[in-house]
């Protein structure tokens, strides 16, 4: 009997390495997989932005960008849009250098006693001069730009098909809830990869974090937009983004809905001077590890936070296996680097920091009692055309929760 049960359980343990070595051959491996980096928030002409979208495509594709959502407030690329471009020195020289690199045969303008209107180009014209295979794509993406009274409710759809209007509500939860529920919905109707992610909370003070406890389906926020009206860090009536983060997660692990990812995002709106008072390009990104660089493989793996988002410091590794998780970060010369690992134990209601440690690995072994736990990675370098003052560049994973291994 006891025989029998071996070879049985050694015919298992064969089948399974072979099913392990086939699948292998079959999917890609975890080393297989690639970093990607992003940025899901900017604007153009279409919008509020100050620059054409070729001119913004081509500054993030030559920035070692792989993907772009060019996100404009409740419109899409789409349809005959005339700009009438700002009589500024600036945005005149903006575009005579578009015209310059992209010819009187692709750009479409007209002047009428001293006003200049130029014919901005659709997703669909513009996104054939960038794609390429393996190295850059392009999102088709809405800023879907609500209110409710003075409050602002903004959210970003990526990969969107149709145009969502702003869907309004009687309170803040009820349009963020809305919103949210109308991209869920094009995205099963069209059946097309998408996500929708909360835009800058503190802008204008409007959402906190009892607002996103409410809401079901909401699986992404900004953790840092590059906006400067966007108060990342709060003040001192209201928190920052990221502590709102960990209270939003305590709220969603109570509830047994899944964590709350955050993003890092530009929010670029001032393509001409650099600077504090500007939304810049290159403030904030996201790191997608995917095995292709297609809408799918890259929302697939954001939805199941194998992303970071950075302001700076790039990671080599993040893993979570047998409930360790481990960062390394490429260190550049000269700088310094602390790991903090932020969560919240079982049955408590604040999130802290659970171990810290100097250099560029860490890890932590996250047991029964840790609810869930994120690391962050901070920089000694001092960012450059920072956000706010004295900011220094940092990385944020997402969080992840201790799985009972059975
Ligand atoms: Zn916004
Ligand atoms: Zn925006």
């Amino acid at each position: 009997m006891k025989n029998k049960f071996n070879r049985l359980f050694h015919s298992l343990v064969i089948a399974g390495l072979l099913i392990i070595l086939f699948s292998g051959c079959v999917e890609k491996g975890v080393s297989d997989l690639e970093w990607y980096k992003g940025n899901l928030h900017t604007h153009s002409y279409w919008s509020d932005g100050n620059d054409f979208p070729e001119s913004i495509m081509d500054w993030y594709k030559s920035n070692g960008y792989h993907f772009i959502a060019l996100s404009d407030h409740n419109i899409l690329a789409e349809g005959d849009f005339w700009k009438s471009i700002p009589d500024q020195p600036v945005n005149r020289k903006a575009f005579e250098d578009y015209l310059k690199q992209y010819g009187e045969d692709w750009v479409n303008y007209r002047e009428d006693s001293g006003r200049l209107e130029v014919k901005l180009k659709t997703f669909r014209e513009y996104k054939p001069l960038f794609e390429e295979e393996g190295r850059f794509l392009m999102l088709q993406s809405e800023e879907i730009t609500d209110r409710y009274e003075d409050k602002a409710i903004h959210l970003n759809a990526s990969n969107i098909q149709q145009l969502i209007p702003p869907q309004g509500g009687e309170s803040v939860i009820e349009i963020l809830q809305n919103n949210i529920n109308a991209v869920l919905d094009q995205k099963e109707k069209t059946g097309m990869p998408m996500m929708v992610h909360v835009a800058h909370p503190n802008f204008k003070y409007s959402l906190t974090a009892e607002d996103f406890a409410a809401l079901t389906g909401e699986r992404f926020f900004e953790v840092y937009n590059g906006h400067p009206a966007v108060h990342n860090m709060g003040d001192s009536l209201h928190i920052s983004v990221e502590q709102m983060w960990d209270l939003i997660n305590i709220a969603y692990m109570e509830k047994g809905q899944p964590l709350i990812f955050g993003l890092a995002t530009d929010d670029s709106h001032h393509y001409h001077r650099k600077g504090l008072r500007w939304a810049n390009s290159g403030r904030g990104w996201i790191m997608v590890k995917a095995d292709k660089l297609d809408a799918e493989s890259l929302i697939e793996s954001m939805e199941t936070g194998q992303f970071y988002s950075s302001t700076g410091v790039s990671l080599n590794t993040v893993t979570y296996e047998n409930q360790l998780l481990k960062v390394t970060v490429n260190p550049d010369p000269g700088v310094e680097y602390r790991i903090l690992f932020i969560g919240c134990r079982r049955g408590e209601s604040f999130a802290k920091v659970l171990l810290e440690s100097k250099g560029p690995a860490s890890e932590f072994k996250v047991n029964k009692d840790i609810s869930f736990v994120r690391a962050k990675v901070i920089s000694s370098r001092a960012k450059e055309n920072p956000n706010y003052e004295g900011e220094f560049e940092v990385a944020w994973t997402q969080p992840v929760t201790y799985s009972d291994p059975g």
